[in-house]
């Protein structure tokens, strides 16, 4: 068993053989059985969290916060004032409250910290001399591991051999610069300066390499440097500080509030101070909004749950209410936008032209020539293109046990190795005849991929790539088996041919080599190697849309969220694509890379404002549109998969990788992640931000509107200067407002998108939670409607009993029963309110009476808990209750239909309006 702490600089300078005993590993790799025990002793590796912020001390903030503090002290005052049941029932209440604030908050965390666990990074390892994915979580000291341009780093590694090795550090050491490595021990300055060592936690920019791990997890420098900076805490969205904000401010209005009716009660009533004091407590409890909070947090959080179901895997909670503000999508096409499942159909030469039947990555087809198949020996420029299509590829055919051959690799290079084998090259004795010696690795800048073989002795690079990449580096043709000069006449044929493929939405790739020279080969230079070239052909691929993709854009025009098209593929291709989806007119705009740098910002931002899209355009042209459209006020979310779509995707308001295709660095510097790669995903994403947003809104709503019931019985009694007894008990307004009232709060949080939503326009970014037709509707129509009825309960029963406006019940059964009946009907258009407030202006028949069956379970109980208060001796006492007649239940029972008959017809005009309105604009 090899040392729990191996020194660096050990690792570092250690030689060959020596190195592999300091390690105890081989070149083939661990045993799976060493790799158990190592894992059993070294432990997983992870970045274990510095000690979470504690349960306890969570839990205890929900006893201390303002509005807690607020209710001890009015509980102690009450205890003191000679009230003992109020006392104790206020700080019941805080702490019923502050353990419901506790269990939501937990709910909310645990939703978030399982998507985590849906995200493991993998990790190609050498084990056994078989080369293997694992969850890096897996890797263990002496663990040989691949790295790739893109990926995260997982442990710390010596280097054992590498290909233009390029690491990003700036995680570890905030250096922005690239450095190289290699496998050279050479040892710079500072911590990190070792030259054959690459740490956990960077990642890389480019190149690849086969490493050699020495430490994981807590082990590494990372783990290190995070033990000791781990940030606590993480930062509210907007939407909770606005919330925090407003919860104060409410609070702040109801203490000034309650204080004017103590003045009142006590100056202009002439009221005992003990019991005016009772009475402001009353109003001051009844504005105070305690569970907005940790219900708005809870609801975030179940639109992130509702999001992982539908494929979009949010970090953190503030994404969710920016995804509802979006309103320009920047969007990749390759695999995003299409299926990225590429066929070859077309083969193109100068003097000739095939066609390759078969589906797919399948390679049951043939290429054929006027319906017949051709035999590809009596073509030699055929032959060379398919085995420069076969050669210059990394994608690898597997057979599978049923036979069947199963291509691994992405779908350019699949394609390109499929379309060989459907030839009938046998791609296993090509390998041997003409042994890679070195390859160019593809990166989009180049949009070229380059490999060497070596072929009888000489030495030649095969080159594909883009055709443009190509041409510009061309400058002979070979026909018919023979090289030519490159002529205009040529390049005007190759164009057009270009072109009729891109016009059909296909995406053309060039193929052509470059036989080096001996000093060539010397030179070992990239611009070197991809120069004088010969063309030969085209490969054709079509790349099907994705089928949902035609309704989602849909979705986006109907909601005014503009798609921005912005991808590497030629301008024909790329408009033909966008074409086809429905996502612009014929008149697009359609820029490339090249205009683009031209561009001054300006001018990028006056362009971007008309229809368009992004051709032949590098991941760093992405970051200065998302930038472009910001500065226009948009709210961008942008797409990416490469290493240098990083900065664009942390410039984005929502930065979107790839989960499938996408590299472990744009997925770190992602706010949300695609499991299926879909841009119908981001849509639904969308749609489920601002439904979270509306839901909101809507319990906002409930909850605010009860307090104008709840306020004006008081109203009533200072007005009259006490001749109408208080309406409602403090301890009633209690049960209404801490007791009664939640549940259905917590199901409208619930609540699926309405109808409509994304039929309008984004959000502004200042519009506000509380906006003015959520104060008019809480107020002035819900709550008006609520202080009518439950004041009007309260006359009834005195009238019923003989009473008379003038001459009231002050004490005894009669009144008590008044207060109850006051307190009931409160409750019932309560009722009524948690289902008018399920929609805005859609019918709620037509989402569905039962459908949310939060909101039923929510009323049941709110109607249990106030027949126990009705019923429940103890609890009668407590609350001044008193059990209530037949006539009085059937008039409480029958409040909500009328309320929510009326509000089903205002709700009726409003859609009337709305239609007609559409209907001028059209
Ligand atoms: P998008 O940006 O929408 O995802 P894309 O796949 O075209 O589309 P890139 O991956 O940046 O974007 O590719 C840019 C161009 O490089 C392609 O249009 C193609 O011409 C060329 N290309 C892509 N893959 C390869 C490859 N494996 N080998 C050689 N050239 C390639």
């Amino acid at each position: 068993m090899i040392q729990r702490k191996i020194e660096t600089d050990a690792v570092a300078s250690s030689k060959g053989k020596e190195l592999f005993e300091l390690l105890g590993s081989s070149m083939q790799g661990l045993t799976e059985a060493e790799v158990e025990r190592r894992l059993d002793y070294f432990g997983p590796n992870e970045i274990q969290q510095t000690k979470k912020r504690s349960q306890l001390r969570i839990f205890a903030k929900n006893f201390v916060s303002l509005m807690a503090l607020l209710l001890w002290v009015s509980g102690a005052i009450a205890l003191f004032a000679g009230m003992p049941e109020l006392g104790i029932a206020i700080w019941l209440v805080n702490i019923i409250n502050g353990l419901f604030s506790f269990w939501q908050e937990y709910a909310a965390q645990k939703a978030t910290n399982s998507l985590k666990k849906m995200l493991p990074t993998y990790t190609t390892v050498i084990r056994n001399n078989n080369s293997q994915q694992i969850d890096a979580k897996k890797l263990v000291p002496g663990d040989i591991f691949l790295v790739q341009a893109g990926n995260s780093i997982s442990a710390d590694a010596r280097i054992l051999s590498s290909e233009a090795l390029e690491i990003d550090e700036s995680a570890l050491t905030g250096e922005s610069e690239t450095v190289s490595k290699s496998k050279n021990y050479l040892k710079t300055e500072g911590q990190f300066g070792q030259n054959n060592i690459i740490y956990a936690g960077t990642t890389v920019a480019r190149g690849t390499a086969t490493v050699i791990a020495f430490h994981t997890g807590m082990a590494t420098e990372f783990g290190k440097i995070t033990n000791l900076t781990q940030k606590q805490g993480k930062s509210k969205s907007p939407l909770q500080v606005e919330l925090n904000r407003l919860t104060k401010q409410i609070s702040v209005i109801a203490i000034i509030i309650g204080l004017i009716f103590f003045l009142a009660a006590v100056f202009f009533v002439h009221y005992p101070w003990n019991k005016s004091f009772v009475f402001a407590l009353g109003m001051i409890v009844a504005f105070i909004p305690e569970g907005l909070l940790p219900t708005v947090t809870l609801s975030l959080a179940q639109g992130v749950q509702r999001m992982s179901k539908k494929h979009a895997l949010v970090k953190e909670l503030s994404s969710v209410e920016t995804l509802g503000e979006t309103s320009v999508i920047a969007s990749d096409k390759t695999g995003t936008l299409t299926q990225n499942q590429m066929t070859i159909n077309h083969l193109w030469l100068l003097d000739d032209n095939f066609k390759v039947t078969g589906e797919g990555y399948s390679n049951n087809g043939q290429i054929q020539k006027e319906k017949q198949k051709v035999d590809i020996e009596k073509h030699p420029d055929l032959k060379l293109l398919l085995t420069i299509s076969a050669l210059n590829n990394d994608s690898k055919l597997e057979k599978t046990v049923d036979e069947k051959t199963k291509v691994i690799g992405t779908p350019t290079e699949a394609a390109h190795i499929i379309v060989a084998e459907k030839a009938g090259i046998e791609i296993e004795r090509l390998v041997e005849e003409q042994p890679r010696l070195k390859e160019l690795p593809f990166d989009s800048n180049r949009k070229l991929m380059t490999t060497i073989h070596s072929v009888n002795g000489k030495k030649i690079a095969y080159v594909k790539g883009a055709l443009s990449s190509i041409m510009q580096r061309a400058n002979k043709i070979r026909v018919n088996g023979e090289v030519h000069v490159l002529n205009n006449e040529d390049r005007k044929l190759i164009e057009a041919a270009n072109k009729h493929y891109a016009s059909m939405g296909l995406r053309s790739l060039a193929l052509a080599y470059h036989e080096l020279t001996e000093h060539e080969v010397q030179m070992n230079d990239q611009t070197v190697i991809e120069n004088n070239l010969v063309f030969i052909g085209l490969t054709v691929m079509a790349d099907p849309p994705r089928p949902e993709v035609y309704a989602a854009i849909k979705k986006c025009h109907d909601a005014k969220i503009r798609v921005i098209m912005v991808t590497g593929d030629s301008a024909l291709t790329a408009k033909s694509v966008a074409l086809k989806i429905g996502m612009v007119s014929e008149k697009v705009r359609v820029i490339t890379g090249e205009e683009l740098e031209k561009m001054d910002d300006q001018t990028l931002r006056d362009e971007i404002k008309q229809e368009v899209i992004f051709a032949r355009v590098a991941p760093e042209h992405k970051y200065r549109i998302v930038k472009a459209c910001q500065a226009n006020g948009d709210i961008v979310a942008s797409t990416g998969d490469g290493v240098n779509d990083a900065p664009a995707l942390k410039q984005a308001d929502i930065g979107i990788a790839m989960g499938v295709t996408g590299t472990d660095v744009a997925k770190d510097a992602a706010d949300m992640i695609l499991t299926d790669d879909n841009f119908a995903s981001i849509v639904a994403a969308v749609e489920e931000g601002r439904t979270v947003y509306s839901n909101i809104q809507k319990f906002l709503l409930y909850i605010l509107n009860s307090n104008v019931p709840e306020a004006i019985p008081s109203v009533l009694f200072l007005f009259s200067r006490g001749m109408i007894p208080l309406p409602l008990t403090v301890m009633q307004i209690l049960t209404v407002d801490l007791g009664t009232d939640m549940l259905p709060a917590l199901g409208l949080g619930a609540e699926k998108s309405e109808p409509g939503v994304m039929e309008q326009p984004p959000r502004a970014r200042d519009s506000h939670l509380l906006s003015h037709s959520v104060i008019w509707k809480a107020f002035a129509w819900y709550g008006a409607g609520a202080a009518l009825i439950s004041t009007f309960a309260y006359f009834f029963v005195n009238y019923l009993h003989g009473y008379t406006i003038s001459n009231l019940a002050e004490h005894g059964a009669v009144y008590v029963q008044a207060t109850t009946m006051t307190l009931a009907a409160i409750v019932f258009c309560q009722v009524a309110a948690a289902i008018n407030c399920r929609t805005k202006k859609t019918s709620v028949l037509t989402i569905g009476f039962f459908s949310n069956r939060h909101i039923i379970w929510g009323i049941v109980s709110e109607i249990i808990l106030l027949a126990l208060l009705i019923y429940v001796p103890v609890l009668q006492g407590l609350f001044n209750t008193i059990s209530i007649g037949f006539v009085e239940w059937i008039f409480l029972v029958s409040i909500p239909i009328p309320l929510v008959l009326i509000e089903e017809t205002r709700k009726y005009f409003v859609r009337r309006k709305v239609k007609k309105e559409e209907n001028v604009n059209i």
